[in-house]
């Protein structure tokens, strides 16, 4: 696929993990395994997975100046990912997520957004020159940063003429100030099925029906993720649902991550829905084949390959219908 440029406007965190025999309860210590440091943040992942799957991507984010974000900084770069648009603000820790995990899988996690939640809009600016995005890019943005950012980013991004593409991930619990607004700022939406009901309450007989719905909020393109069972996507000209590939699955972190990378890198080169949705499948599939989030990550080469492996069956999986 030939090279093309995405934006992510987003978050960055460094994840420690823990693996315990159980996990404490409160008041109580429990030793566990040494701390496995992994490169995160919903942002800095599908940043790091689009330059996998071969785009010039930029990020922009605000790290600390405290060792963790020289590293996170460090580990950007080294992916390829352009992170002149990545701060270290002076007196500041970087995002962080403290993870515990008992033996049987089962976690708890505690996030410090820690610089993530100084990206406001004047740092946007100050970040981009105002200048987000050009026109023909695509922009790629979450909900690990303070929504009005997000909003703007949008606005301006669409404005200047890029493809916007939002993954409502996570979804504020209130709904959150600003979301109608910025629903109605995008191009795409990605969410998965518990974002999906959050946004719009579940009363459709299927989630192809759900994704229709969710288009009167907004996106004119709605993406649903249905983890194993694939995706389901509604488009201005059609719905579709792709079954999902069968693999060895150990670890699911990062896969809504790959296939958000790699959806927004289809639709933005002018690949057709459908496709777009069946490659976004193989590399969410291909992230759950190894553990972590950025280390599970795959390669255009191995997206390739698990798509020529698996042709498409037409009448089956791949339905594809016109929209009413
Ligand atoms: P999230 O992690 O954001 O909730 P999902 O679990 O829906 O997202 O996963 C995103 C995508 O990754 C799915 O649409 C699917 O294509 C792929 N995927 C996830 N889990 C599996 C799995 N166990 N087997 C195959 N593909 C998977």
């Amino acid at each position: 696929m030939s090279s093309e440029r995405l934006v992510v406007v987003g978050s960055l965190n460094m994840d420690l993990s823990v693996t315990v025999p159980r996990l404490p309860r409160p008041g109580e210590t429990v030793p566990g395994a040494d701390v496995v440091r992994g490169a995160g943040g919903k942002g800095a992942n599908q940043a790091v997975a689009a330059a996998r799957l071969g785009a010039e991507v930029r990020m922009v984010g605000l790290l600390g100046d405290d060792a963790l974000g020289g590293e996170l900084r460090e580990r950007l770069v080294k992916e390829g990912v352009d992170a002149r648009s990545v701060a270290q603000l002076p007196g500041v820790a970087s995002g962080l997520a403290l993870i515990v995990v008992q033996q049987d899988g089962e976690n708890t996690i505690t996030l410090s957004p820690g610089a993530n939640r100084h990206l406001d809009v004047p740092a946007l600016g100050s970040l981009t020159g105002g200048a987000v995005a050009r026109s023909g890019d695509t922009l790629l943005l979450q909900l690990e940063v303070p929504l009005p950012t997000v909003l703007a980013a949008a606005r301006e991004a669409r404005e200047a003429g890029a493809l916007v593409v939002l993954n409502a991930a996570p979804l504020p619990p209130s709904g959150g100030h600003g979301l109608s607004e910025l629903l109605r700022a995008v191009d795409v939406l990605v969410v998965n099925e518990t974002e999906a009901a959050g946004l719009l309450p579940h009363t459709h007989t299927d989630w192809s029906e759900h994704a229709r719905a969710l288009r009167e909020l907004g996106p004119g393109t709605v993406v649903i993720t249905l983890g194993a069972e694939g995706a389901v996507a509604a488009g201005p000209q059609f719905t579709c649902s792709e079954g999902g590939f069968t693999v060895d699955a150990v670890d699911t972190v990062g896969a809504g991550d790959a296939f958000c990378a790699q959806l927004a890198l289809s639709l933005g080169s002018g690949v057709p829905l459908p496709e777009a949705v069946r490659r976004a499948c193989a590399a969410g599939a291909l992230a759950t084949t190894r553990p972590g989030a950025q280390s599970s990550l795959p390669s255009t080469a191995e997206v390739d390959a698990l798509l020529g492996a698996v042709p498409p069956a037409e009448d089956t999986a791949h339905e594809v219908r016109r929209a009413h």
